[in-house]
C-alpha cells in the first residue's frame, strides 16, 4: 500500500481554537442572553478601503471585455504592483529593494510555510517560542524535527521569549542555519529595535545563516525609530528574506494578497560548497507551483499605494490601534503587565497564573474571549493574547465589562 508522509503524524494536534470554541459554546448555553465579545481572533473586521474597492470593480469590468480581459498573469506578480511596492514600501525607508526582487503571492501564510522547502532537510532551524505556529508545523511536515516530547519538538532550536527579554529572543548559543523572526510579533505584540535587529543580521552573516523575517504587521508600527523592514538594516540583503501581507494592513484577509522579498544578493551553498542564488530557487519554486494572484486583486492591492489609498489605509490602521490603546490602558489600570499594543494590534497580558484559567475566568465573569498564551508554545504559558481587531463598540463594551468584573 502507498505510504503516507509519516512526519505529519508527529504534528501536535492544535486544540487551541477547537478548545476555545468548545468552552465558548458551553458558556453560551449557560448564559444565552449575554452576547459574547470575541477578542481572541486575529482577523480584521472592517471593510476594504474605498480606493481598493474602486480599483477592484474597475479591474473586474476590464475582465468583462475581450480587449482588456487578462488570462494567466506573470507568476511573480504584475509589474504595476511590484513597482508600487518597491517605490512605496522600501525606497522611502532607505531599503534597497527593486521590483524584480518582489514575489506577489496569495498569502504570507503560504509563503512562510512554503519557503522552507528550498532549504536542505538537515538545516538547523531556530524558531521563537511563543510563535505563529506555521513556521514550526511546516518544518515538522518536512521532516526537520524529531518527535514532540515535553511540549517541544526534538531537533528545533527554540528561541525563548519571556518577561526578562521582553519577548525579543536572544541570539542562539548554537550555530543555526535558518532563523524565523516576526516583528511586530504575533502573538506577543513585541517590536524589535534597529540595534537588536542588526545583532541578528550580524549573527546570520557570521554563521552563514538566513533570517526569514515576517513583517506581516509592519503597518501597525507608529514609532518611526523602529525598523519596518529588515532591509533597513546594514547587511540584510545578504542574509534575509522578508514576508509582507496586505491582510492586516488593508483588510485583505479574505481577498488574499501578500508578497515575499528575496534579494538577488542572497546566496546559499550545496553540499559540495558551490553557492547558488536563493532568488533563482524561489523564482523556480514560485513559477512551478503557483500561477499568480488574480488581476483584480492585484489592482486592488496597487490602490493601497494611491494617494486616497494611503489615507484610507492609515485610517484603518489608526482605528485598530485606537482599540489597542483602549485595551492596553484598561488592562494596565486593572494591574496587569502588558507587552505590545503600541506598535502592534496584539496585547500580550501577563495573567499571573495559568493562561487557560484566566481564559475561563474572563469568559465566565465577562463573556469576553481572549486567546490563552499556552496555545502558542511553552513560553506563552502565563499570558493571554487580546486582539484589537474588532469594532470600537465591542472593544469599549468588553473593557467596561472587564473593569466592572475584574477590578
Ligand atoms: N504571518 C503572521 C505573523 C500572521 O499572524 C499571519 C496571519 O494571522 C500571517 C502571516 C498570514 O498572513 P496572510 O493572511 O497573508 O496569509
Amino acid at each position: 500500500m502507498i505510504r503516507i508522509n509519516e512526519h505529519y503524524l508527529k504534528l501536535k494536534a492544535s486544540y487551541l481554537f477547537a478548545d476555545i470554541a468548545k468552552r465558548v459554546a458551553a458558556y453560551q448555553q449557560g448564559k444565552p442572553n449575554r452576547p459574547i465579545i470575541r477578542l481572541g481572533i486575529g482577523d480584521v473586521t472592517r471593510a476594504l478601503p474605498e480606493a481598493c474597492i474602486t480599483a477592484f470593480h474597475r479591474a473586474v469590468d476590464e475582465m468583462a471585455v475581450d480587449q482588456s480581459f487578462r488570462g494567466y498573469g506573470p507568476e511573480q506578480g504584475y509589474d504595476f504592483l511590484r513597482q508600487a511596492i518597491a517605490e512605496n514600501d522600501f525606497k522611502p525607508r532607505g531599503a534597497d529593494i527593486s521590483a524584480d526582487e518582489i514575489f506577489v503571492s496569495d498569502g504570507a501564510k503560504c509563503d512562510t510555510g512554503n519557503i522552507q522547502e528550498i532549504f536542505d532537510v538537515n538545516a538547523r532551524i531556530a524558531i521563537p517560542d511563543p510563535v505563529y505556529p506555521v513556521y514550526l508545523d511546516t518544518n515538522v511536515m518536512a521532516g526537520r524535527t524529531g518527535s514532540y516530547r515535553g511540549g517541544r519538538y526534538e531537533g528545533i532550536v527554540y528561541l525563548d521569549g519571556n518577561r526578562d527579554n521582553g519577548f525579543i529572543p536572544s541570539l542562539p548559543d548554537a550555530s543555526v542555519d535558518l532563523i524565523y523572526l516576526c516583528f511586530p510579533n504575533n502573538p506577543t505584540g513585541a517590536t524589535i529595535t534597529r540595534q537588536k535587529l542588526q545583532d541578528w543580521v550580524d549573527y546570520a552573516a557570521a554563521n552563514k545563516a538566513i533570517i526569514l523575517y515576517d513583517a506581516a504587521y509592519e503597518a501597525f508600527i507608529r514609532d518611526d525609530d523602529l525598523p519596518r523592514s529588515i532591509y533597513e538594516i546594514k547587511g540584510a540583503r545578504e542574509v534575509a528574506i522578508e514576508f509582507r501581507s496586505f491582510s492586516k494592513t488593508a483588510g485583505f484577509t479574505g481577498t488574499r494578497c501578500a508578497y515575499t522579498v528575496v534579494p538577488t544578493s542572497l546566496m546559499a551553498a550545496t553540499a559540495s560548497g558551490d553557492t547558488h542564488s536563493i532568488h533563482n530557487l524561489w523564482s523556480r519554486r514560485h513559477s512551478t507551483k503557483f500561477n499568480g494572484v488574480s488581476y483584480p486583486v492585484q489592482r486592488a492591492a496597487e490602490a493601497v499605494y494611491s494617494d486616497a489609498g494611503k489615507v484610507q489605509v492609515s485610517e484603518l490602521v489608526d482605528y485598530y490601534m485606537a482599540n489597542a490603546d483602549l485595551i492596553r490602558m484598561a488592562m494596565q489600570d486593572l494591574g496587569y503587565d502588558c507587552i505590545g499594543g503600541k506598535n502592534s494590534p496584539y496585547i500580550w497580558v501577563a495573567t499571573g497564573g495559568d493562561s487557560w484559567n484566566f481564559f475561563d475566568q474572563l469568559l465566565e465573569k465577562t463573556g469576553v474571549v481572549c486567546t490563552p498564551g499556552a496555545g502558542f508554545g511553552a513560553c506563552g504559558e502565563g499570558f493571554v493574547r487580546i486582539s484589537a481587531f474588532n469594532s470600537r463598540e465591542n472593544v469599549t463594551e468588553a473593557m467596561d465589562r472587564m473593569r466592572r468584573a475584574l477590578a
